[in-house]
């Protein structure tokens, strides 16, 4: 008998050709899915697509359900052979990822540029920002109700946009700044154009019109309310971009009131490292997760499971769990009293919830290579050596931290044990170092015993965030084998 212990490398026990050979399938199909789904729409849309097509829908009579919530979270059930008072097997995981969002008043034209002012979501370290080719996804809706989605800059046909960075040549001043001063967020404005548009037809240009017609914004400087007024002569760039909006998605400036427009990092995810064993792009925290976990679920749709098995895929994390599709709203709790009033309407929600045991699969930072110094080695993910559980997330004196019961977490080691599945325990950083919140504590608050679990990540909320492939298949194992204890 092994008296210490130590985290194993998933190369090592994922060396046999079967493995391998299922590895690599397993991360082509990420990388496709990541390249693909850059949004939390765009990921619940490829979520719901993928469930429907293995048989899930809306209606809680039937034994295979999803409900969609304002396009941005999720909630899916498989029903077991167990009662429901015998609790789910819950794992739940989020669909947003840090990026930039424009501005509800976004276009602005100034030195010969047209750009796009922006708000930043979520944790970004805003220099990484700069000088990189950028696309836009996401939707405008009409007044009429039309929703028209927008993705641009993902084909190779498309042009993509980026902002400038200041050149070093006149950058001694920002040299000098802290990190944290040095990059002005009113300095995020995406280049969207440079043509200027002078003709413009008064009676043919509908573009021209619906623009004149825009009324001033109350709020604004009175010098911008001039230039709103009298657009073609002293903004012609923005004009030409509201009529290239116009002919593209047949949208006006007052359109971009109700959009949700995204910029991310354009391009398709990557195999990083001559070996290709890391896979590299933006949005894996946490959309590694949501994968892992819709792969672990749907790889035995045929058989029932012993337990209900229930998929939470939320929106918001990123700024605190809040909103309507964050986890911190009631939608889980709306699905799963339809579905106990649909398969068992005399057992009670609280004896549901309490008999449940939870994954919050949401990735953990792995110890970076170049900065060791600023983990507690001893208590830090590395990288390829499989899923991590961290007890408790928060910070300082675990304060906001869910701290997982250790009658659970010794439950979860013979699930995973039993099947030789690697795993790891670590947790986030040097104790007042560091720290960050999940959505772990949002189902403890219903009694459930709930722990953070999924792979660790370099370059975490960077615009590349870097994955190992053997986590991804063992973390995809381990979700498969918690769904099946
Ligand atoms: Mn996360
Ligand atoms: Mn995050």
């Amino acid at each position: 008998m092994m008296l210490s212990h130590t985290s194993r490398n998933c190369w090592e026990i994922y060396s046999g050709q079967k493995d391998e050979k299922a590895m690599s399938a397993l991360a082509k199909g990420y990388i496709e899915f990541l390249s693909l789904c850059k949004t939390e729409r765009e990921t619940v849309d490829y979520a719901e697509k993928r469930l429907r097509a293995a048989g899930f829908s809306p209606d809680c009579k039937t034994d295979r359900v999803m409900r969609v919530l304002h396009g941005k979270s999720m909630c899916v059930v498989r029903r077991g052979n167990a009662p429901l008072k015998q609790g789910l097997r819950l794992i739940c995981a989020h669909a947003d990822t840090p990026r930039l969002d424009l501005k509800q008043h976004p276009l602005q034209e100034q030195a010969g540029v047209g750009q796009a002012k922006t708000h930043y979501y979520g944790g970004i370290r805003k220099y990484q920002w700069f000088a990189r080719a950028l696309a836009l996804h996401g939707v405008v809706v009409k007044q009429d109700g039309t929703v028209i989605s927008v993705v641009l800059g993902e084909n190779m046909r498309d042009p993509v946009f980026t902002i400038a960075d200041l050149l070093p040549h006149l950058a001694q001043g920002q040299a000098e700044q802290s990190v944290a001063k040095a990059f002005d967020p009113e300095k995020l404005n995406i280049i969207l154009g440079h043509k200027p548009l002078f003709d413009v037809d008064k009676k043919k240009n509908r573009t021209a019109k619906a623009f004149e017609l825009g009324k001033p914004v109350a709020g604004k400087a009175p010098e911008q309310d001039a230039e709103r007024g009298d657009t073609r002569e002293k903004t012609p760039i923005k004009t030409h971009i509201l009529s290239l909006l116009q002919q593209q998605y047949d949208i006006i400036e007052e359109d971009l009131y109700s959009a949700e427009l995204q910029a991310v990092p354009a391009g398709a995810a990557r195999f990083v490292g001559l070996d290709a064993a890391l896979i590299g792009g933006y949005g894996q925290d946490d959309r590694i997760c949501v994968f892992a976990a819709l792969e672990a679920f749907l790889s035995d749709v045929e058989n029932r499971p012993s337990h209900t098995q229930y998929l939470i895929f939320w929106d918001k994390e990123e700024i605190g769990s809040e909103g309507s599709t964050g986890a911190k709203s009631r939608f889980f709790e709306y699905c799963l009293q339809e579905i106990i009033a649909a398969w068992e309407s005399d057992t009670r929600f609280s004896d549901v919830v309490l008999a449940s045991k939870a994954l919050s699969a949401d990735v953990h930072a792995a110890v970076d290579p170049d900065w060791q110094e600023l983990h507690e080695k001893l208590n830090a993910a590395t990288i390829g050596h499989g899923p991590c559980f961290c007890k408790f997330t928060g910070h300082r004196g675990k304060y906001e931290a869910n701290d997982a019961h250790p009658e659970y977490i010794a439950w979860l080691r013979s699930v995973l044990n039993s099947k030789g599945i690697p795993w790891q325990m670590a947790e986030l950083g040097k104790v007042d170092g560091g720290g960050g919140g999940t959505v772990a504590m949002h189902l403890a608050a219903y009694g459930m015993n709930v722990i953070d679990c999924g792979p660790p990540i370099l370059s975490m909320h960077s615009p590349f965030e870097i994955a190992s492939k053997a986590d991804l298949y063992a973390t995809m194992l381990a979700y498969k084998a918690f769904l099946q204890a």
